[in-house]
């Protein structure tokens, strides 16, 4: 079972019924936001939801609630408000073995061609953006905004030309290593520690024809050397398309409040994640490890395999489980103390939403996209003027996004 599976495991189970006392907001408020909402442009910046385009029995057109697999399709966008975000093309990579690079090279463009391919099967709901302008046309046409962004860059290990190749094609975000350590950079959470002490020469140079391009790129999963060295390098702003803050759960794959402010200053956007992992310690024992990788076994798939209706047998096997083997569980409250404290370093042109769904993301008290405007509603009561609000919905990041194409352009 890769560190991917597991990981995501943790974080389905946290999807389960809440037990402890949650912030609860009124039936007005609710819809004061969602009200709000629908008129604002509201993305998400980093949706793993081209991970369920391949699975048997999965349409995003249709509802898929009570499966362990999904948060994010078009019905529960609608009821939630959520016109759009970033489609990951994510890879779990491999042993780095030239075998490996070419594995991933592959897994990449095939992911790519499914992304492609909803937006070809969907028509009059879905659209691909390409500009920061096309996504407030895409919603006045009534669709689903659809950008693509990469999460891990290996699969351009094998062949880094590609990036011109997945421009052309539609990339506009870029991150450049996931869990483990790449030929590109280090990871914030490699067991092994730093490889590089940041970005490797391939990298840089990497990073460098991202920026001559027009990606934005994004340092979310990266070591904070990696910060270091975007921030040194970078003629443009960058982003982090989903992480927290160190201050409030001293987590690698968190940020400090000293480069919050770095960030912040280069112009940058943290666009704040809802993977509970990440947000509290959940005190996963090594018995519940073993748990669900038997469950895994039971249900007989790896997870990029398993089908829709497996997946419902994930979701009921995993609530089994937290019967037997409970884990803490984070909650909007958790998350809510990390927006806030971000919020307060950096201020609201600084700050979005990017919640992981579909990776692993979501909370005991807000398990998919449906109920999307208790974020709205949490920011109008703590006074955000609705101009702040558009922004922290994807304002900023695609401010992010219009300078990096500004200083593309020739
Ligand atoms: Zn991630």
């Amino acid at each position: 079972m890769t560190v991917r599976v597991l990981s995501l495991l943790v974080s389905l189970a946290l999807t389960a019924p809440l037990s402890a006392q949650a912030i609860e907001f009124s039936a007005q408020e609710l819809a004061r936001a969602a009200t709000l909402q629908k008129k604002l442009l509201t993305l998400d910046s980093h949706l793993d939801t081209p991970a369920n385009f391949h699975r048997e029995g999965f349409d995003i057109a249709q509802r898929h609630d009570h499966n362990a697999l999904s948060q994010v399709d078009l019905p529960r966008m609608q009821e939630g408000a959520l016109d759009g975000g970033f489609f990951a093309i994510y890879t779990d990579q491999g042993d780095r073995s030239p075998a490996a690079h070419r594995h991933d090279r592959d897994a990449g463009l095939l992911r790519l061609m499914e992304i492609r391919e909803m937006l070809a099967a969907h028509p009059d709901t879905f659209a691909l953006a390409l500009t920061p302008a096309d996504a407030a046309r895409i919603k006045r046409e009534g669709k689903r905004v659809v950008y693509i962004s990469m999460e891990n860059a290996s699969p351009l290990v094998d062949d880094p030309s590609l990036l011109s190749f997945y421009h052309a094609a539609g990339l506009r975000l870029l991150s450049t290593v996931h869990f483990a350590n790449n030929e590109f950079a280090d990871s914030a959470t490699d067991a092994k520690g730093a490889e590089w002490k940041g970005l490797s020469p391939a990298g840089k140079a990497l990073v460098d024809e991202a920026v001559r391009l027009g990606i934005v790129i994004d340092q979310s999963h990266a070591s904070d050397a990696v910060f270091d060295d975007l921030i040194q390098r970078m003629p443009v702003p960058f982003v982090l398309s989903h992480s927290s803050a160190k201050a409030i759960y001293n987590h690698p794959r968190n940020l400090d409040d000293a480069r919050l402010k770095q960030l912040a200053k280069a112009g940058g956007v943290i666009q704040v994640n809802a993977y509970g992992g990440y947000l509290i310690d959940t005190g996963k024992s090594d018995a519940r490890k073993q748990a669900e990788e038997a469950l895994m076994k039971k249900i007989g798939a790896g997870y990029d395999d398993l089908s829709m209706a497996q997946g419902v047998a994930l979701k009921q096997g995993l609530a089994d489980l937290d019967q037997q083997l409970p884990l803490r569980k984070a909650t909007l409250d958790d998350f809510f103390a990390h927006f806030e404290h971000i919020l307060g370093v950096v201020g609201p042109e600084h700050v979005g939403i990017g919640l992981d769904w579909d990776g692993g993301g979501g909370l005991a008290d807000l398990q998919d996209v449906s109920a999307l405007p208790k974020f709205t509603a949490w920011l109008l009561r703590k006074g955000y003027s609705e101009k702040q609000i558009a922004d922290i919905w994807g304002g900023n990041l695609l401010r992010v996004m219009q300078q990096a194409q500004r200083h593309a352009a020739p």
